[in-house]
């Protein structure tokens, strides 16, 4: 063989004896076949076989699998970002001339989408009440394909009765997805209270490490996911291996993550109450927090992001005393080992519950840095808001 054919042939080395703890990252675009005929056949394989690099690799198969037991599915589905995810199932299920309801807390790029690209399209939306409940059947139409749920909700924490409105929705004929980020499947599996997709942006919890996208939706039903997989092949859409990867690394060590986080972001929204310059703290697992019964009776446990209402006058310092952090960072897309904190504007992605409050509102995401350096770094953000420095809190 010549040598410059040599280089684009790889030589088979035997795989005996080898068995790793990690999973192979498989990178293909093309995939060989043994024959002509198993080739012409080639579309003969389904979504579950491989035909095409695009449409799924054994890589991009084991992090499929590992979501579909978690969440009690059948399939799961990986796309490029948690938004992605979500407009999946959105472009799935809506034609035009259908209607779907979505939460007034949901993610803001979720709200755009039905503004920018389905409206457009001839696909209406309606925003709802996230506490709703049952009181969702009112809301259905006869173009009504889809309700949406997230909870809890972007930025203000609702969480949703999602069981009941998922069998409103069940009782009319219509579909449900839950965008189920916070709670991840070790917290709440979405498909087990009803809903018939449970999309999540892996980007967050799964990945773990503040360095990748992805996203996923998971489902029991065989025609959603043809559908989902016939989507993503018009629109020449997939995962790359190494993205997964990572997620199949960070996955393995969601849970002990997010017991710490979730523990952590319970303490400090406990202690957090306390504080003069604090008008209200959004946690879930505070009695005060719209949907707490819910969330006491669904889901038990916690993430670590949430939110700080401050007292109307606070964020005369805040830009200030947010530089001056030392253990938080300032940013966007929680779910990684480093703290995070930014102010959200609220008001702009609320109409169906206006949004009154006066003060700023601080996302809090909590990571793996040292509790107590944690705790004084907030402790001093709050101090610099203040005139006078306030006394520690508990
Ligand atoms: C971050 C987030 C998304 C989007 O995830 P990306 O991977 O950043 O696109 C969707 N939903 C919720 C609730 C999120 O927090």
């Amino acid at each position: 063989m010549h040598d410059l054919t040599r280089c684009v042939q790889h030589p088979d080395v035997s795989e005996e004896g080898f068995r790793s703890l990690a999973v192979a990252t498989h990178r293909a675009s093309t995939i060989v076949y043994p024959d002509a005929e198993s080739f012409a056949a080639r579309s003969q394989r389904g979504f579950d076989g491989y035909t095409y690099g695009l449409h799924g690799t054994p890589t991009t198969r084991t992090l499929e699998a590992q979501l579909t037991a978690l969440h009690h599915g059948v399939r799961t589905v990986l796309v490029p970002s948690g938004q992605a995810a979500c407009a999946l199932v959105f472009l799935t299920v809506l034609l035009p001339g259908d209607h779907v309801l979505v939460p007034d807390t949901a993610y803001g790029p979720v709200r755009n989408l039905c503004r920018d690209y389905l409206r457009p399209r001839g696909i209406e939306y309606d925003f709802y009440d996230p506490l709703v409940g049952g009181g969702i059947a009112a809301l259905i139409t006869d173009r009504t394909r889809l309700v949406w749920v997230e909870s809890p909700g972007s930025g203000t924490m609702e969480v949703q009765d999602v069981p009941a409105i998922a069998a409103a929705a069940k009782a009319r004929g219509v579909l449900v997805g839950c965008d189920n980020t916070w709670c991840t499947p070790l917290l709440f599996k979405p498909l087990d209270h009803g809903c018939d997709f449970a999309a999540e942006a892996l980007t967050k919890y799964v990945g773990g490490h503040s360095d990748l996208l992805l996203g996923s939706v998971t489902v029991r039903d065989m025609a959603l996911r043809q559908r989902m997989k016939e989507v993503l092949r018009s629109l020449g859409i997939g995962v790359s291996p190494d993205e997964v990867a990572l997620a199949l690394r960070g996955i393995e060590t969601m849970g002990l993550r997010l017991a710490h986080v979730g523990r952590v972001s319970e303490a400090f929204a406990r202690r957090l109450q306390a504080h003069p310059l604090v008008e209200r703290v959004l946690h879930p697992c505070l009695p005060s927090c719209p949907g707490h019964a819910a969330w006491a009776r669904d889901i038990g446990g916690s993430g670590g992001v949430f939110s700080l209402l401050l007292k109307p006058g606070a964020e005369a310092r805040l830009n200030p005393a947010l530089t001056a952090l030392r253990v938080f960072a300032i940013g966007a897309s929680w779910g990684g080992t480093r703290s995070l904190i930014a102010p959200m504007s609220v008001r702009g992605d609320r109409t169906a519950t206006p949004w009154t409050e006066q003060g700023v509102l601080l996302r809090i995401s909590i990571g793996l840095e040292q509790e107590e350096e944690l705790w004084a770094d907030l402790q001093t953000l709050l101090d610099s808001l203040a005139e006078a420095p306030l006394p520690a809190l508990p």
